[in-house]
């Protein structure tokens, strides 16, 4: 299996090597050339096993001849051994033909865990037999960079830098990454927004003299190992309620379009998904898109919903990709226009997505209508992501299809927002009960490239 540039002009590279470069030089995001399908007989026989053994089913025909499948397996094994739900991805009934598909088990207690998880040990696998090093640079609005330091925490061959928006993530999200005392962990506060986080560090990438010194390797939602990983639960939940002989429609709480995109890959495996359902807070660029045709950025409004106060969706590249029939000239010419301000998908390639994808919006009172709403109805305590979801969810659904909404985070990440929704208080499971007794550790830097480089070059001469 051999991997691709999303703007065609890169070099193709095998599983394990897109895994490890994260971003492609020549500013695209990597994709496998086919996509693997699996037949309704192979879909049914996921029936009834372990999440490990289907993620093993799902994932395997991409990775190529990087691991024997017994290597496989045991990176799977440990990558979800430390979640604290036996079905891993569990699913719960909220209404008739409504279902809440729980990702908020891992030890950070969001869906990233899922992914970050898995790449732990990918990685922790390949450096170990190439014996090399990197320097994992992320950018996060809250929940990726506390899901990367705990999948990379104390592992030999890996430093790990992450830069959040000082201030603008929860205190729990905050304590997950700067309470970790292992001296390969470096929480860094960023002055700015998410997308300046994120921008600084795509210009990290840019600089292929300072990517080439440090060993650079990223594991934001771009990576495809990342994407890889999330197809899986799409596979569990929709057998669960009968696939391959009944469909089943998704909504997704969405930001970066990561979580998204993997479900729009388990469809083109074959999986019978109905419609995915893009919902997005009131930033709300994806909704916007899909309706009007138009990708104008027009600045962050932060929101009770954090990891979703995004205005560049990264992952919405693969997308194009696609609804531009595989053009990556096309894609190119698109991202030219983004820096530029903004461009406009064109008629076909927007009726390609909209054969897929639905989208909706929920504001900020909505969604703590939706959390308290569904705590009275249900007595299910929704996080903020997870109650944009749910609220979309509900104008989208469909009589006769099945609806599964993603929870993407446990409620106590964000027990102000739940507190304030519901009258609830939210409490952290026992496992992480003594997080804010924890000493914290951060630095804080401006939104400055050269003064982040510098910092990032010293930490690791150590
Ligand atoms: C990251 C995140 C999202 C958005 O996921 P994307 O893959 O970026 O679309 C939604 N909810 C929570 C809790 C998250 O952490």
């Amino acid at each position: 299996m051999k991997y691709i540039s999303t703007r065609g002009n890169a070099p193709t590279l095998s599983f394990e090597e897109a895994m490890l470069t994260g971003l492609a030089r020549d500013g695209g995001l990597y994709l496998p050339e086919s996509i693997p399908e699996m037949s309704p007989a192979d879909i049914r026989a996921l029936e009834g096993q372990s999440y490990e053994e289907v993620a093993f089913r799902v994932m395997r025909p991409f990775l190529g001849d990087a691991f024997t499948d017994a290597e496989f397996r045991g990176i799977i094994s440990r990558a979800y051994a430390g979640f604290g739900h036996a079905a891993r991805a569990p699913l719960k009934q909220l209404d008739s033909g409504h279902f809440l598909l729980e990702l908020f088990h891992g030890p950070t207690l969001a869906f990233k865990d899922f992914a970050m998880q898995l790449i732990g040990q990918l990685f922790e696998f390949s450096l170990k037999r190439s014996g090399k090093r990197v320097c994992i640079v992320g950018a996060t609005s809250g929940d990726t960079g506390s899901a990367a330091i705990e999948a990379f925490r104390g592992l030999d061959a890996v430093d790990v830098f992450v830069l959040y928006p000082h201030g603008r993530v929860s205190e729990v999200q905050r304590r997950q990454m700067t309470t970790p005392s292992e001296g390969n962990v470096h929480a860094l506060a960023i002055d700015g927004h998410f997308d300046d986080a994120q921008a600084r560090v795509k210009d990290m990438f840019n600089d292929f003299e300072f990517r080439d010194a440090v060993g650079l390797a990223g594991v934001n939602s771009i990576n495809w190992a990342r994407v890889l990983a999330q197809v899986v639960y799409y596979f569990t939940a929709a057998v669960s309620l009968g696939a391959p002989d009944r469909k089943v429609s998704f909504t997704v709480p969405t930001g970066n379009f990561g979580d998204v995109f993997a479900g729009f890959i388990a469809r083109r495996m074959g999986l019978p998904i109905d419609r995915l359902v893009v919902a997005t807070n009131q930033n709300d660029i994806l909704h916007r898109c899909l309706s009007t045709s138009e990708y104008k950025p027009d600045g962050v409004i932060p929101s009770i919903s954090p990891s979703m106060d995004i205005q560049v969706s990264s992952n919405f590249e693969r997308a194009l990709y696609y609804a531009y029939g595989e053009d990556g000239g096309a894609v190119a010419q698109l991202m030219d226009e983004l820096k530029a301000g903004g461009f406009s998908v064109s008629q076909g390639a927007l009726q390609a997505l909209r054969e897929t994808f639905d989208s909706g919006r929920c504001d900020e009172n909505e969604t703590r209508a939706t959390i308290s709403r569904t705590w009275a109805g249900t007595g299910e305590l929704l996080c903020p992501h997870s109650a944009v979801g749910v609220h979309v969810a509900e104008t989208m659904r469909q009589t006769g299809v099945p609806m599964i909404t993603l929870a993407t985070a446990h409620p106590a990440k964000f027990p102000d927002a739940v507190q304030e929704a519901s009258g609830q208080h939210a409490p952290l499971p026992e496992r992480m009960a003594d997080l804010y007794d924890r000493p914290e550790r951060l630095t804080r830097v401006a939104n400055d490239l050269s003064a982040i480089e510098t910092l990032i070059k010293e930490r690791i001469a150590h």
